[in-house]
């Protein structure tokens, strides 16, 4: 007879208390989740692997988020800006090698030179692609303004995570100022969606103070917000951080990671027609992380494309991989990483969101 943890993964639903089940396998239940979200990513997205070139614009901050290690308050942080000649470089390169779309991604700032920036950096890649290449933002919360102002010069998808989903747990890692208001992170998602983005959304798992029950709720928000595409990752420590102090508090790196894994996987049978990606903070933990939330549900990768004298000060975490060796190396070998593994590569597509455009049919 099968057990309960065979029944759930064969349903369709799911109650908080079966995601909680989910995302606690063990070693064994835990392989049966993968192959069963590998299954439903087939079904339903296919086997193809998205490349999206990430270019950290900046670890320029104005907020002081309490696990991250470029956040304001942080001294030693050497502060850069990539010059827009190299950020359009970059652009070239992941429209030559055929990554159908990049992301520009950024500590968060609203002045206004900051905003035109990006603004101008958005229409240059557009002509220097003629179109082609898409565009995800993930620059945290801004104006509807701003947001359509940069819609309109051609970005179609962003990135903001709502972290941590519990509006009591928020402050458990953000300072309690307006800056960091969990209500106007979530109004920034409705913003986004209203202005026409495919949105993206996501949480920190394995933090300090977080229960499995938290966890499960914060894959429900995901579901209720019925957000397009998810990264998701584990939560790794940064010396110069005041989470730091509770780091006795942690689980083992192996068990976030593993933890993270479950939580890609049983997103993925949560919501069967989104992107996920295999986030930099699970390879960050495991050398064949990439490989294996691919084989746990995910289909987009993120590769670094930020000129490389800037890679070490866009540190958000310790031990986050900056690679020294070529970037045609590097991408050489994630490819055959990749095939590896069993996967084919969307060379030239944006790889969209299937679950947007269901949306825009309804
Ligand atoms: N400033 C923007 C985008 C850059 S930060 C924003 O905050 O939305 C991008 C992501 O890095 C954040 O959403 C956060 O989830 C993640 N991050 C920050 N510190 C981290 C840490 N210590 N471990 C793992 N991920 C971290
Ligand atoms: Fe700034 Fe984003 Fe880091 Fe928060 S997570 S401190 S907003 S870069």
């Amino acid at each position: 007879m099968k057990n309960n943890f065979d029944k759930i993964l064969r349903q369709e639903n799911f109650s908080k208390e079966d995601l909680v089940t989910l995302i606690s396998a063990c070693k064994k239940d835990m392989e049966k989740l993968f192959s069963r979200a590998r299954e439903v990513k087939e079904k339903h997205v296919g086997n193809k692997v998205y490349f999206r070139g990430l270019i950290e614009f900046s670890n320029i901050c104005g907020k002081n988020c309490f696990y991250c290690g470029i956040r304001a308050g942080n001294k030693n942080a050497t502060r850069y800006e990539v010059k827009d000649k190299e950020m359009l470089e970059a652009a070239r390169y992941a429209y030559e090698k055929k990554f159908g779309s990049i992301v520009i991604q950024s500590g968060e700032r609203n002045d206004k030179n900051f905003i035109n920036r990006i603004d101008n950096l958005i229409r240059k890649i557009k002509q220097l692609s003629s179109g082609k290449l898409g565009i995800t933002l993930s620059l945290g919360e801004q104006t509807e303004e701003t947001y359509r102002q940069w819609f309109e010069s051609g970005a179609h998808r962003y990135l903001l995570r709502i972290e941590v989903s519990n509006p009591g747990l928020y402050p458990k890692y953000h300072p309690a100022d307006k800056k960091h208001d969990y209500h106007r992170r979530l109004e920034s998602l409705y913003l986004l969606r209203k202005v026409g983005y495919q949105v993206g959304s996501g949480v920190l798992t394995g933090l300090p103070f977080q229960a499995h029950e938290d966890l499960a709720d914060d894959l429900m928000f995901l579901k209720d917000h019925d957000i397009d595409m998810v990264g998701m990752g584990p939560y790794i420590e940064h010396a110069d951080t005041p989470l730091y102090k509770h780091r006795n508090m942690l689980l083992t790196k192996q068990e976030r990671f593993y933890l993270s894994l479950k939580m890609v996987a049983t997103l993925r049978l949560l919501m069967k027609d989104i992107n996920i990606a295999a986030t930099t903070a699970m390879q960050t933990l495991d050398p064949g992380g990439h490989e294996k939330a691919f084989n746990a549900g995910a289909n987009i990768i993120m590769p670094n494309l930020t000129p490389a004298k800037y890679r070490e000060n866009y540190l958000l975490y310790n031990d986050k991989p900056t690679i020294d060796e070529n970037t045609d190396n590097y991408i050489k070998s994630l490819k055959e990483r990749i095939y590896s593994a069993g996967y084919e590569i969307g060379y030239g597509e944006w790889g969209d969101s299937r679950r947007f455009f269901k949306r825009s049919e309804r």
